[in-house]
């Protein structure tokens, strides 16, 4: 099975790519995660990248198709996989398109998860990360035992410069303006999955489940 979750950030994207992930066994392909990497290691590529990454700007295409590319030639893709965060602008949808016809894959489903503003900026703004193992946490909906501090590894939580709420609604607007046009495009290949991403993760999942099962 191969899927691209859509949707604005703070959807749940991440969240139910894990869930997808293991409950399906597929690869989890996250360009942001990929990107965020990229920053922390200091490779040329990040470098170029973290500017734009910290403002909610759009890293350029090149660099994100660079490591996408990269990342669809290994092997366990075969697996299947779900793409979290790409394609986000038409050029993106076209080239990944052109790219697994290259690679005789096909593409299942795109799921596009629907959040309210009101939501969205409620998680964004509240989310924590760990700076060790890179799990989310959420200081209402998901608080960790001990304040700043990862249950999982103990490692340190931190808000990501991109949830500071200037970046929240730059992201937001950026979304809209290149972002939301592949749900038609999508919709006109006959992929489209829409799902109501209001809820807690669990819920969502289980809408999820339905309706790829
Ligand atoms: P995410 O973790 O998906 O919210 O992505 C965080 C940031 O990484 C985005 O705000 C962009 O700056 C960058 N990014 C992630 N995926 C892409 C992409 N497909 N194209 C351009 N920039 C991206």
């Amino acid at each position: 099975m191969q899927i691209v979750l859509l949707g604005p950030p703070g959807a749940g994207k991440g969240t139910q790519a894990k869930s997808l992930k293991s409950y399906f066994n597929l690869i989890h392909i996250s360009t942001g995660d990929l990107l965020r990497k990229a920053v922390s290691e200091n490779t040329k590529l990040g470098v170029e990248a973290k500017e734009f990454i910290e403002r909610g700007d759009l890293v350029p295409d090149k660099l994100v198709i660079e490591l996408i590319n990269e990342r669809l030639s290994k092997p366990d893709v075969s697996r299947g996989f779900i793409l979290d965060g790409f394609p986000r602008n038409d050029s993106q949808a076209d080239i990944l398109d052109k790219m697994l016809q290259k690679k005789n894959i096909i593409l299942n489903y795109v799921v596009y998860l629907e959040a309210s503003e009101e939501i969205i900026i409620q998680r964004l703004s509240g989310r924590r990360v760990c700076r060790s193992c890179h799990e989310n946490f959420h200081v209402k909906n998901m608080p960790t035992k001990v304040e700043g501090i990862c249950d999982i590894c103990g490692g340190e939580l931190y808000r990501r410069s991109d949830d500071q709420e200037e970046a929240i609604r730059n992201r937001l607007k950026i979304y809209t303006e290149k972002t939301e046009s592949l749900v038609d495009y999508y919709s006109s290949q006959e992929k489209l999955l829409k799902i109501d991403a209001n809820f807690d993760a669990p819920v969502v999942f289980e809408k999820l489940k339905s309706v790829l099962l």
